[in-house]
């Protein structure tokens, strides 16, 4: 009986989980080290003033990062990320010195996945992601344009110039490497900034029902969620990653043994009966 009042009066010291933040990850991906985000350059001789402006937007967008997220925790070392041009003349030689852990590739043509920011990122194992960003300005019909609210309206075409979001597009493509997911639905808000609608995280993909000028940036609520996926030792801490690769690889290195060892085993049996 006294133990059940002990436990009555802990549960109560006990702060409620109900209350705390919610975050939302990409499962199994962080960055295992302070991450090299290399730019892939390129030549678009349609539109040559992309790549110079492209390149110095993911610049930015990666001291960006870097500089909130060493504000935010003081900490000066903790959350460096490198900024890297990987040169043409590197990309078709596969032994190519290539410690990248972000890459960036820049497109004009829509390719089969397009996200309403206009990029994705794919994921490898050991922390490593691909980003590619497709960056030409989306034109929306006349409707959709003079809707007071944004609707999950597909661009009717593209247009010869760089998109104006180009900028939001990287941060938040950046922001899924280094292991954030979008917010659900019922998660998005946003706040007025100065008259202008501003998101409450550079991770919102579904611009249903919110402001048709509404700006998106890296937030504190981002930052937040970065500091609790990875800790207060931030992006370099590989030995609990590294030791969960290792436990996979051991795993099935077990699993391939096993049936090795079966699919053995029966053929000595097969031709010890043929020798019968
Ligand atoms: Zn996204």
């Amino acid at each position: 009986m006294r133990l059940f009042l002990i436990l009555g009066i802990l549960s109560l010291l006990i702060p409620s989980t109900a209350f705390s933040e919610q975050f939302y990850y990409i499962e199994d991906h962080k960055v295992i080290r302070n991450p090299v985000v290399c730019a892939f350059e390129f030549e678009d001789k349609e539109l040559p003033i992309a790549e110079k402006q492209l390149l110095e937007e993911t610049k930015n967008a990666v001291l960006e990062w870097t500089n909130k997220l060493t504000q935010f925790t003081g900490d000066e070392d903790s959350w460096k990320m490198e900024y890297k041009v990987f040169p043409i003349e590197k990309q078709h030689d596969f032994f190519a010195e290539n410690d990248c852990d972000v890459t960036i590739y820049f497109v004009r043509d829509p390719l089969l996945v397009v996200e309403l920011f206009s990029g994705y990122t794919e994921f490898y194992p050991f922390g490593l992601s691909e980003i590619v960003i497709l960056y030409l300005q989306p034109i929306f019909s006349d409707e959709v344009l003079n809707s007071e609210t944004l609707q999950n309206a597909e661009p009717i075409g593209l247009e010869n110039s760089i998109d104006l979001y180009v900028g939001e597009t990287i941060r938040h493509e950046l922001g899924h490497a280094l292991g954030l997911d979008h917010l659900p639905k019922e998660a998005i808000s946003y706040d007025y900034k100065n008259g202008i609608p501003v998101g409450s995280s550079i991770m919102i993909d579904d611009l249903d029902g919110l402001p048709w000028n509404i700006v998106f940036e890296i937030t504190e609520y981002d930052l937040r969620a970065l500091v609790n996926l990875y800790g207060e030792e931030g992006f370099e801490d590989p030995f609990s990653l590294w030791f969960s690769y290792i436990i996979d690889y051991l795993i099935l290195g077990g699993i391939v043994a096993v049936i090795i060892f079966l699919v053995h085993r029966r053929r000595k049996r097969s031709s010890r009966r043929n020798l019968m």
